[in-house]
């Protein structure tokens, strides 16, 4: 960020240079540490989104046009059962985690201890504006840390509420908020913090991480890419096309794990389309455009990126775009085999309801066309097959996935939520969040009863009596 200092307002630095102060004198205050203070200010995040929560889903509805239904499971309901499950089990997951010695240690004993880091900066996008800026929030709150959030500038209505309900219910010296775009954030970055999350493109998450390692800055990034969903010889089409379309066209195909374009043996074409249009016209209607549950792109600009996507001769569904309405129809595309490398939908991560279609004939096929691609942040196979499914999931590498649903994986706090590769660093949700915003520091206590001589040079202890010490663990 060579240029920040030019970028950056003095006034800028000097608010973000204040926050970071009194957030580490309260840090450095001890209170944070204590489990009944960091329940506390859960249950009271849980009370005020609970408080707020018909503004909430207006202000996404001004944002994104997300129906109350869809945006109080997704950006409401999935916090609220965060939060239930963190106070519930925020006692145990603070306990230090006794573990094995070795012999050598005698006698000794193992301990984890999960600490703050200390000060937390988490940076949110805009296409889930309340969902992610609030789970990570819990993580950063439950590890014991003080927070600054900085939501995106872009998703205007929901990230003011956000910020309004932040600052009414939290002192700045413990929760801050930044708000704006990109002058405020590289405000932020000049900073040392002790842990940075960011949620957002793989751009940004470039530039985010080179600042955090000039500070040597522990980082979670949770970025996008392609998504790939299989789409096999034998799949049940009637449940599968169904989950599929759900997970594609939700907030209008802007999900992070949204499955980006299918790989669709070639056998199953024919029917995959049809039951895939059949799906869509059961959930929007065949005017989408005109149905209430049916979303839009966050703004003009992004409308325009995904215009240029639609290639009229490959529209096999959809393919009407109305700019100044920020519409865009479900749209299936139709990739001949051998053009998508230069196919405009299979260059870049989509983020919105279009949806290529590729068709393979091997799944050695399917797993050589992955693999050299980025690493994605999800992958989905739609299959009867155990045998197929065990070779994409053991051949392959993304962050995580389904079999036989899309978009799902990420409603289960037990499951750990990340990227790899280009699509991210790092993972969250449930106890994942609590470990990701915590250090884990090992102890070894020692008795002073004994003083096993083992180790001492002057005894010369044969290195086969040493070979033998070292693998019994107590
Ligand atoms: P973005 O990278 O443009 O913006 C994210 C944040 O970075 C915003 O707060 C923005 O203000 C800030 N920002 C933008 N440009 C910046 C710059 N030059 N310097 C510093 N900060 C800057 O991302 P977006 O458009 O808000 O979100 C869409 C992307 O996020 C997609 O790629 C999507 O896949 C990804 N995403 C990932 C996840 C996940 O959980 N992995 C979730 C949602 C979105």
């Amino acid at each position: 960020m060579s240029n920040t200092v030019e970028l950056t307002t003095p006034s800028l630095v000097r608010q973000v240079s204040s926050i970071k102060k009194k957030q580490a004198a309260f840090f450095a205050s001890g209170k944070t540490r204590d489990i009944e203070f960091r329940k506390e200010m859960l249950l009271k995040l849980k009370n005020v989104i609970e408080k707020y929560e018909t503004t909430l889903l207006e202000a996404v509805y001004k944002d994104l046009k997300k129906e109350p239904f869809e945006a109080y499971g997704v950006e409401i309901g999935i916090v609220i059962a965060d939060i239930e499950l963190t106070v519930k089990k925020l006692r145990s997951w603070m306990k230090p985690e006794r573990v094995g010695t070795s012999m050598f240690h005698f006698i000794g004993s193992s301990y984890i201890y999960p600490e703050p880091y200390g000060q937390t900066l988490i940076i949110g996008p805009w296409n889930y504006p309340i969902q992610l800026i609030f789970q990570p929030l819990i993580g950063a709150m439950a590890a014991g840390n003080t927070a600054v959030v900085k939501p995106s500038e872009i998703s205007e209505h929901s990230s003011a509420l956000v910020s309004k309900i932040l600052r009414e219910t939290f002192p700045e010296d413990y929760i801050a908020v930044v708000e704006g775009g990109i002058e405020p954030t590289q405000a932020l970055l000049e900073e040392k913090w002790d842990y940075l999350f960011f949620t957002g493109s793989v751009t940004v998450g470039k530039i985010v991480y080179q600042a955090a390692a000039k500070h040597l800055t522990p980082v979670t990034l949770e970025l996008g890419g392609k998504s790939p969903c299989i789409i096999d010889k034998d799949a049940n089409l009637d449940y599968g096309m169904k989950r599929l379309v759900w997970g594609k066209f939700i907030n209008c195909g802007q999900t992070c794990v949204a499955p980006d374009y299918l790989l669709v043996h070639v056998s199953q074409k024919k029917q995959v389309i049809e039951k895939i249009i059949e799906a869509i016209e059961a959930f929007y209607g065949k005017t989408p455009q005109d149905h209430p549950k049916y979303g839009r792109i966050i703004n003009h600009r992004n409308t325009e990126r995904l215009s240029k996507m639609i290639v009229p001769e490959q529209i096999v569904y959809g393919g009407k775009v109305d700019i100044a309405d920020k519409y865009i129809a479900p749209t299936l595309l139709d990739i001949p085999s051998g053009s998508y490398e230069s196919a405009p939908a299979m260059q870049e991560e989509i983020f919105g309801p279009i949806l290529p279609i590729v068709t393979y004939e091997t799944i050695e096929e399917v797993i050589a066309f992955v693999n050299q691609q980025q690493k994605a942040l999800a992958l989905y196979i739609f299959s009867n097959n155990q045998e197929n499914i065990q070779k994409v999931l053991r051949n392959t590498s993304f962050g995580g996935g389904c079999v036989n649903d899309a978009v799902m994986h990420l409603g289960n706090s037990n499951l750990p939520f990340g990227g790899v590769g280009e699509s991210g660093i790092g993972r969250y949700h449930g106890k994942f969040s609590f470990d990701t915003f915590s250090h884990h520091k090992g102890v070894l206590h020692k008795s002073m009863l004994v003083d096993m001589p083992i180790r001492y040079p002057y005894l010369n202890i044969p290195v086969s009596y040493l070979k033998r010490i070292m693998k019994i663990t107590m």
